[in-house]
């Protein structure tokens, strides 16, 4: 599929690093994804301490 979890932040990035953390540390084997449009609205956002739209992990 082609998308990576970042392990810090749980979004989902292509390529090598997470482009928010500057992180290296990207997992294949994520299960399952949220996608946030709202993070001030959402309450899911909230429950993953996040605070910015994008797609996201749930499951790492
Ligand atoms: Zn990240």
């Amino acid at each position: 599929m082609g998308l990576k979890a970042c392990k810090k932040c749980k979004r989902l990035v292509k390529g090598s690093k997470c482009p928010v953390c500057k992180d290296a540390k990207l997992i294949e084997a994520w299960k399952g994804k949220v996608i946030i449009i709202n993070a001030e609205k959402s309450l899911i956002a909230k429950k993953l301490n996040i605070s910015e739209a994008g797609e996201y992990a749930i499951r790492i």
